[in-house]
């Protein structure tokens, strides 16, 4: 069979080779054509079509050492996918050999210790699933597909961050292999200079098998989900938005955003399809203090839906899966931002009733707090004078759509980037960004970064990611 180096050739790996890395190995290797094969290759965004050579579903950490001490023996391009995540597809590569780390999804929890221990497969749901059960909960992201080690290796931001941060700030430690194929452990007592680069240097430097979270006291129950109203209200809306967020408590995250209405039962039907603005809000303090805190939202106007309402922290995590399925195709434009500006509240009306899909969407985050109160050094990931999040979120069905879609993702973008602060999420960024862009993400941290992976990775294995040259 034929498999691609890490400098692009195409070479011959014998059938021996192969069985010698089978009888190393305890996960299956699916090869093109084996049933699970296609399940594995492919990854949520449909844009992004690539078949790697082989993929073996690793089952632990020495299935892991024998991938990379193989694939180093044969200068074979290697890729690492955890939940698929990724819009710019960096878990997969044409030819490479993919490790599948979604057999690797066991989750530990110490409850006394406020720990919890998640393989480097984990989704996002994997862990809330397992640290609800005592009240607990890890900083993580949205939607609770997303691969927990992807998103923490880029910094990763969710409900909770206003409270405790960047994801990347509540680990305590992580189990790497390196591209020596070696095992080590990463914290502020170990290896201190990887521990700083893996939070928010991707995956250059490693293979993540497992990471000890920090916990936090969160729900079960909470007070969050969704208000929507026709487009027309934006105005008010928006500025609700713009003070509400500029004086919430730190328990209370609020988002705003603009698409067509989607097909959802708590919608009424002759919205759908329609532009509507809504108002996303989590708080995660005592739910009666949650009531009080979203009452202005769920008294303003005349909304079109309205289940912003007391519900389970885990089934808050897991209420916008479905608008962000696997298979469609997506292509976002992201900026960090210092503060919502009324012009940028403008801008953002302007540009969501030009959008081209029912399910694209222009979107606000807040995750202004904790983040922004750590040394800039603390962690690779930087970026401590981001306060908003900004995405123009591009997502259709057909390919014929593109076009038009990424047209209008990229004219919105450059309509709303003098608002940046200059800086943007290296988790969004897109194919198409270039170096230039991984170093708007990475901003002072980049020329350190370039030292650190001229110690642990020197000649570039760890290539399938926002890449850092070695310096
Ligand atoms: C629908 C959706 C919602 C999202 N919501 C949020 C959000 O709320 N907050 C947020 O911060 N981000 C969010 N993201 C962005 C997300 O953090 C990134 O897409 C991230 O890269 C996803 O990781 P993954 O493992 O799923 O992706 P993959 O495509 O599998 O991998 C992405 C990169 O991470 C590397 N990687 C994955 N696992 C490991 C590992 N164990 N060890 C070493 N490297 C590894 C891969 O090599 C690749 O370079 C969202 C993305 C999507 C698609």
């Amino acid at each position: 069979m034929q498999a691609r180096t890490l400098d692009g050739r195409m070479i011959e790996l014998a059938q021996d080779q192969l069985d010698g890395l089978k009888a190393r190995l305890k996960g299956p290797v699916l090869l093109p054509g084996d049933a699970g094969y296609e399940e594995s290759r492919t990854v949520w965004n449909a844009m992004i079509d690539r078949r790697p050579a082989m993929v073996v579903r690793c089952l632990g950490t020495a299935d892991v050492i024998a991938c990379v001490q193989f694939a180093r023996a044969n200068q074979l391009l290697l890729c690492i996918k955890g939940g698929g995540h990724n819009i710019a597809g960096l878990g997969t590569a044409e030819g490479g050999l993919m490790l599948d780390l979604s057999l690797m999804r066991g989750v530990w929890v110490d409850p006394r210790a406020r720990v919890a221990h998640a393989q480097g497969g984990c989704l996002l749901g994997d862990v809330d699933r397992e640290t609800q059960v005592h009240g607990l909960a890890a900083v993580l992201g949205f939607v609770s597909l997303t691969g927990a080690a992807g998103l923490t290796l880029g910094g990763g931001f969710g409900y909770l961050t206003r409270r405790w941060g960047w994801t990347s700030d509540t680990v305590l430690g992580m189990d790497v292999v390196t591209a020596e194929g070696r095992v080590v452990r990463a914290s502020a007592e170990e290896n201190a200079d990887l521990f700083w680069g893996l939070r928010g240097g991707g995956s250059n430097f490693g293979i993540v098998t497992g990471t000890d979270y920090s916990l936090f006291p969160v729900g079960p129950e909470v007070v969050g989900g969704l208000v929507a109203w026709p487009a027309s209200e934006a105005p008010k809306v928006l500025e609700l938005y713009r003070t509400l967020a500029a004086s919430a408590p730190r328990e209370l995250t609020l988002v705003a955003l603009m698409r067509p209405a989607p097909p959802a039962p708590w919608l009424p039907k002759e919205m759908h399809g329609k532009p509507i603005i809504a108002l996303l809000a989590c708080h995660t303090g005592p739910p009666e203090e949650g009531e009080r805190a979203v009452a202005p939202i769920k008294a303003f106007g005349k909304p079109v839906g309205d289940v912003l309402v007391r519900r389970p922290y885990a089934q808050l995590q897991s209420l916008l899966d479905g608008t962000q399925p696997k298979g469609r195709r997506y292509y976002w434009k992201s900026e960090y931002l210092p503060r919502i500006d009324p012009a940028l509240c403008a801008k953002v009306m302007d540009n969501a009733a030009k959008i081209r899909s029912p399910h694209s969407a222009v979107i606000l985050f807040q995750i202004e707090g904790a983040l922004n109160e750590r040394d800039g050094a603390d962690s690779a990931v930087g970026n401590r004078d981001a306060r908003y999040v900004l995405n123009i979120g591009g997502s259709w069905e057909q390919a014929a759509d593109d076009a038009a879609n990424i047209a209008w993702a990229r004219d919105a973008w450059s309509d709303m980037r003098s608002f940046s602060t200059g800086g943007t999420y290296v988790n969004f960024l897109t194919e198409d960004d270039g170096p230039e862009r991984t170093e708007a993400a990475l901003g002072k941290s980049i020329a350190r970064l370039g030292k650190l992976k001229a110690k642990w990775d020197p000649q570039n294995f760890f290539c399938t990611n926002r890449n850092i040259p070695p310096a």
